[in-house]
């Protein structure tokens, strides 16, 4: 089959297995190319198949040499149909992963049910024993509660007021006026239902009941702050309660793990081209002006640069983790750095359809957001007939 991009909205319908796979390949050449990392020998990815999950899972295996199990929620391919792109990057992490002598091994189901949580402790137990690292790294549009039944769907709306700004369509490079009506109270509850920290919680809770946490045993999950302009369809809004809430977690989970000798941390990333941030109104416009100022001072980074750093100068750097006043690790402290969110700003009073193209890096924009499933990748060849039914080795 010849795989070409399809698109519906902002997502995109195809994925490229042959291009999913260079990406994976350039992200474990980069951690390859730095130095090693002292780090966990046992860790549990959830959401571990795109984005930041994806870049944790390999930092932490060709970084700090650890064996990984990753959980996620993706579709297999078929003769006809193409896979979801976590689906191929988890075939070709895997197999590199193996190649190179350790343990990956994957499970593709709902993490935010009891069923998937078992069967992940399953796994540890015959494969592990225990695990050293949890990372949280899931982003999801619903969420359905394993206890009650009860189906929350996520917002990305304002609180309390509607909030106009302005708003890129990526694809035309159409800059216009966005307006998003204020969300309601039962809204606000789904959305920190679905990305806020009960469902964290009970993973931790589940593995410490069923004994596979080890001693010293870290978990993380991630969050995001952003400039002001974004506040008010980002922190200050839906998703913003949920992370709030994912924060107030972590410590409730680090005062739990203390007879473990263990952490909680959530670490605040960088704003970077994931499946999850392209669906933000406003925010594509911001990266694009973002990733402009970033590259011009050489100081650009996208998901596994981020997680490198995380794991190797400020959770695993041999002296204690440095955390901000509200306890959170700060990798998005180059982002939001004020010579660069002073121009950001100053570039976003100014940018309309006609500067767009020479005040943002809205290309970059568009390269990462085709490269996450695959395309515009060099050194493949879109003509050739690939076969869209990739396995992935362990869920043969
Ligand atoms: P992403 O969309 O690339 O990845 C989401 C992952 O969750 C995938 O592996 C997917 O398979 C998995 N997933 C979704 N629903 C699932 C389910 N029901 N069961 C099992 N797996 C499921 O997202 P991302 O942008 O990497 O986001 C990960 C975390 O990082 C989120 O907490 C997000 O808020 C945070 N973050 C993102 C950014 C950004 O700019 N993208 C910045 C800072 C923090």
């Amino acid at each position: 089959m010849i795989i070409q991009p399809k698109f519906r909205g902002f997502i995109c319908t195809t994925a490229h297995p042959t291009g999913c796979a260079k990406q994976v390949q350039e992200q474990i050449d980069y951690v390859k190319s730095q130095k090693p990392i002292q780090g966990p020998k046992k860790a549990l990815v959830i959401g571990a198949s795109t984005g930041y999950g994806l870049a944790s899972r390999i930092a932490l295996t060709f970084g700090a040499g650890a064996d990984t199990i990753g959980v996620f929620f993706e579709k297999p391919g078929s003769e006809k149909r193409t896979a979801t792109a976590g689906w191929y990057n988890t075939a070709a992490f895997e197999k590199a992963a193996t190649e190179a002598g350790y343990v990956a091994k994957s499970i593709n189901g709902d993490a935010f049910s009891n069923e998937i949580k078992q069967e992940t402790i399953d796994l540890i137990k015959k494969e592990f024993g225990k695990v050293d690292i949890v990372v949280y790294s899931l982003a999801a549009p619903r969420r359905v509660h394993p206890d009650t039944g009860e189906v929350f769907s996520s917002v990305l709306k304002p609180i309390g007021q509607a909030y106009t700004n302005k708003t890129v369509d990526f694809h035309t490079g159409k800059v216009s006026e966005v307006t998003l009506e204020p969300a309601t109270e039962e809204e606000i509850r789904h959305t920190v239902a679905v990305m806020g920290g009960e469902d964290w919680k009970m993973w931790i809770d589940a593995l410490e009941e069923a004994g596979v946490l080890a001693d010293g045993v870290i978990t993380l999950a991630y969050s995001y702050i952003g400039p002001k302009i974004t506040h008010p369809v980002y922190r200050e809004g839906t998703v913003g309660r949920a992370k709030d809430h994912l924060e107030a977690t972590a410590h409730e989970l680090d005062a739990q793990l203390k007879k473990l000798n263990g952490r909680a941390f959530v670490s605040v990333n960088k704003a970077v081209v994931t499946q999850s941030s392209s669906a933000i109104p406003v925010v594509p416009l911001y990266i694009s002006l973002l990733f402009k100022v970033m590259k011009e001072k050489g100081l650009h980074e996208g998901c596994i640069e981020q997680m490198y750093r995380l794991f190797a100068d400020r959770l695993y750097s041999g002296s204690s983790v440095e955390v901000d006043e509200a306890g959170r690790i700060r990798v998005d402290d180059l982002e939001m750095r004020e010579d660069v969110q002073e121009e950001v700003l100053a570039l976003w009073n100014q940018v309309d359809s006609e500067s767009l193209k020479s005040i943002s890096d809205l290309e970059g924009y568009r390269t990462d957001f085709f490269q996450l499933f695959g395309f515009e990748t060099d050194g493949v060849d879109y003509e050739a007939d690939v076969n869209p039914d990739v396995k992935i080795p362990s869920l043969n």
